[in-house]
């Protein structure tokens, strides 16, 4: 069972220079509410651990198949090793069972070609976890990165975290997609984070095709953020088919330059965030590729697009400078 202060983690990924200021450690917490057909991180989307195997680190051992694997990998009908989907119940449909289960089965693999996708964490476990690196982040002005999945999903948690962290003087960042119910984020307007915040597309209806979520609950949420003068980082997915348009991308940025603008005009944000320098609103323009339908076939999930798509690097730079014409500072790669 979970306790409140527990949470659900499916990486703790160290030295990240990405995803905030400095040297960075990011906890990935699993779980999201959309299912963008682009996703990075597929075996972030459900909330249970989930079973992953990659058949090009199979040496073919037949470990995997003893009596201790609890039937969760098969020989398939070509005699290949797989994974049995729908991953079948252990003893009872008790998930802390199957997780044990998944687990051993994981560590009977002596090549690493079976991995589990989350273990639950005490926030004193990452906590420990996180401060290993403490050296990097004072030296570097880096800190921590909760990202996912939703870390918000996981707000009782999260809540502790961040503020065992500040306690701490440790700069905090939040990467989020805002798809959460209202007054969630209230609490972690009390602490001085980076809120690093997707912004997919502002048409309600491609939206939700593209990711299945409402927009108009991202929107007030990102409005909520602003209006009380928080610092936002804009994110933006350059998908192929979705929002690689210029009308798309027009919208992105007048919204993103509102939201800044926003922001920026609280009282007391240049004070409260970073002394008395106003940071210029910043946005980076992250470019679609392929590199995550390794981890869609270990989930044994089809890739949903085409290989060999991507975004035209003059599109994204007529953007970048329609981004500085609105006052944005603009990154591209993020
Ligand atoms: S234990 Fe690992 S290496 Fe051996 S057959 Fe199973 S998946 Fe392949």
């Amino acid at each position: 069972m979970l306790a409140a202060m527990d949470g659900i983690i499916f990486d703790i990924q160290r030295f990240s220079t990405h995803d905030g200021d400095g040297i960075r450690t990011i906890v990935f917490f699993k779980g999201c509410p959309l299912r963008c057909t682009w996703c990075e991180n597929p075996e972030s989307q459900a909330t249970k651990p989930e079973l992953l195997f990659d058949p090009r680190h199979c040496i073919n051992c037949s470990s995997c198949l003893q009596p201790e694997a609890s039937g969760l990998m098969h020989r398939d009908a070509a005699g290949r090793i797989a994974i049995v989907r729908p991953v079948p119940a252990t003893g009872s449909a008790n998930a802390r069972i199957s997780h044990a289960a998944m687990e051993a089965t994981a560590g009977l693999c002596p090549s690493l070609a079976i991995r589990v996708a989350g273990r639950k964490m005490s926030a004193g476990e990452i906590i420990a976890e996180v401060m290993k690196d403490e050296i990097f982040f004072r030296n570097s002005g880096g800190g921590v990165t909760f990202s996912g999945g939703e870390p918000l999903l996981q707000s009782g948690v999260l809540l502790e975290l961040v503020r065992s962290f500040t306690g701490l003087g440790l700069d905090c960042a939040m990467e989020t997609c805002l798809a959460i119910g209202p007054g969630t984020i209230e609490p972690f307007l009390d602490f001085s984070l980076t809120w690093l915040v997707d912004l997919k597309h502002t048409d309600a209806r491609v939206f939700r095709e593209g990711t299945g979520g409402n927009l108009s609950m991202v929107m007030d949420n990102m409005e909520r953020l602003a209006d009380s003068g928080a610092k936002m980082v804009f994110r933006v997915p350059v998908i192929p088919g979705f929002n690689d348009n210029d009308q798309a991308m027009g919208g992105i940025l007048a919204y993103a330059a509102m939201l800044a603008s926003m922001a920026q005009s609280q009282q007391g944000f240049a004070g409260r965030q970073h002394g008395a320098a106003v940071v210029k609103p910043h946005l980076d323009l992250l470019p679609y590729h392929d590199l995550a339908a390794g981890k869609y076939a270990a989930l044994g999930r089809p890739y949903p697009y085409a290989r060999g798509l991507s975004v035209s690097r003059a599109f994204l730079e007529y953007h970048a400078k329609a981004g500085a014409e609105l006052g944005l500072e603009i990154g591209i790669g993020g």
